[in-house]
């Protein structure tokens, strides 16, 4: 959903929050809310993996995906109390860890669960990440029956030496072939997912896999700048001099590279990293619709280990360990770990950041509307510091990053935290 549809969608009134705890949850605002849904299981951690996972063991695998059809239950009666209906969603979204890891059918009463508890609707965007080591025909068949209509895989290299430096469990022979078992079954919208700066990769390489990558016309392409974070294995091997430092001045190249070869391509860049093949049909937007509530300020709810939840006020995250978080639903039906109600200024700077990762930005004039910032009066100085370094623009009543300030956005968004 674009920035502008969002604030024309959103009411002033409309959202109704309250300091109890126990009633802070309500769900007022009429824009439709997504459902995030976490899989925490992997074969084993990649190298450069900071999220929430754990090694998939089938039985607590089946224990698991029970525990978040419970949660779901627990909120999609929660909120329904508070609306007096059961909540409209557009999207779903299985994310992890590795959901195509577990069986099919533990998927699908996941989904008979948001089906019975939420109001999905008939058009929803319904999302499943894949590991290409984890394919089956059975559960492409199974998925699709199911009413999964996304396919998210995690390519990340076609090149075998990249996806072992990475701890990948697949090869590229495994991705190709997932990619035309996904067609061949009838997914028509795929997305994939592509790193970029990898230790000791060069520009021939970065090329090799972007022109992999567009031969297979995805409908949507994720191209991620690799980020070294902290407690990863690829974190400590740098650490320790068993693989180089990541290239500032490389990783600007390959961003460049990225975006002159998808444009090229016909992709529209629609977000820093995200890529949408232009559609043939005039109403449909590839765009993925569910990580388009995420930079709109739109409401979310996380089930899961982990998983986070935004309702338009308060964010919240659930309890990380797979054990406790199973236990914790078991006990008391949600598993919520930390929360936190956002103040007006809070909401209205994330708000900013998040848009601003949109190629379209900020209509300034709309944003004031919705949440009584000028954001010119308030960040002035900042601002055209940063407009003189070239990283934003304002024109025609829209605040932008421009290409330069997409690779440097972090700067930017300092300047909102
Ligand atoms: S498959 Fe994805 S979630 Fe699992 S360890 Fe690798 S990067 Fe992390």
């Amino acid at each position: 959903m674009a920035w502008k549809q969002v604030l024309k969608t959103t009411g002033k009134d409309n959202r109704i929050y309250r300091n109890n705890p126990e009633s802070c949850y309500t769900f007022s605002v009429n824009k439709i809310a997504g459902l995030y849904i976490h899989i925490p299981f992997c074969a084993r951690k990649c190298t450069y993996c900071n999220f929430n996972t754990t090694d998939f063991v089938e039985g607590l695998a089946a224990r698991y995906c029970q525990a978040v059809a419970a949660e779901i239950h627990y909120w999609g009666q929660r909120l329904a109390k508070e609306e007096s209906s059961l909540l409209p969603i557009d999207t779903i979204y299985f994310g992890g860890g590795t959901p195509s890891i577990v069986e099919a059918e533990q998927l699908a009463t996941i989904l008979a669960a948001c089906r019975r508890h939420f109001q999905v609707t008939a058009d929803a965007e319904i999302t499943i990440e894949i590991n290409p080591a984890t394919l089956s025909p059975q559960k492409l068949t199974a998925w699709l029956a199911a009413g999964i209509n996304r396919a998210s895989v995690g390519i990340q290299s076609f090149l075998d030496s990249e996806l072992i430096a990475l701890s990948r469990t697949h090869d590229s022979q495994q991705a190709l072939q997932t990619i035309a078992a996904l067609r061949a079954a009838g997914f028509q919208n795929i997305s994939l997912d592509l790193i970029a700066g990898l230790p000791q990769q060069t520009k021939t390489n970065w090329q090799y896999n972007l022109h992999e990558a567009l031969l297979l016309r995805p409908e949507h392409l994720s191209l991620y700048l690799l980020e070294v974070k902290e407690g990863t294995q690829l974190f400590s091997q740098i650490k320790r001099g068993q693989r180089p430092q990541p290239d500032d001045d490389l990783a600007a190249q390959l961003y460049e590279m990225m975006c002159a070869a998808t444009a090229e391509a016909g992709y529209e860049q629609y977000e820093i990293s995200n890529f949408a093949l232009a559609s043939r049909a005039p109403k449909k937007s590839l765009r993925s619709k569910h990580n388009l509530k995420y930079w709109s300020d739109t409401p979310f709810y996380g089930m899961g280990c982990g998983a986070h939840s935004y309702d338009g006020r308060m964010r919240w995250v659930n309890t990380l360990p797979t054990e406790t978080y199973v236990e914790q639903v078991a006990a008391q039906g949600q598993a919520i770990h930390e929360r936190r109600r956002l103040d007006d200024t809070e909401r209205a700077t994330e708000a900013i950041f998040m848009a601003l990762r949109l190629t379209e930005g900020i209509d300034l004039a709309a944003f004031r509307d919705e949440y009584g910032m000028d954001i010119l009066a308030t960040y002035g100085a900042e601002l055209e510091r940063s407009a003189d370094a070239e990283l934003i623009t304002i024109e025609a009543g829209r605040l932008r990053l421009t290409a330069r300030g997409r690779l440097l956005s972090n700067e930017v968004f300092m300047i909102f935290v």
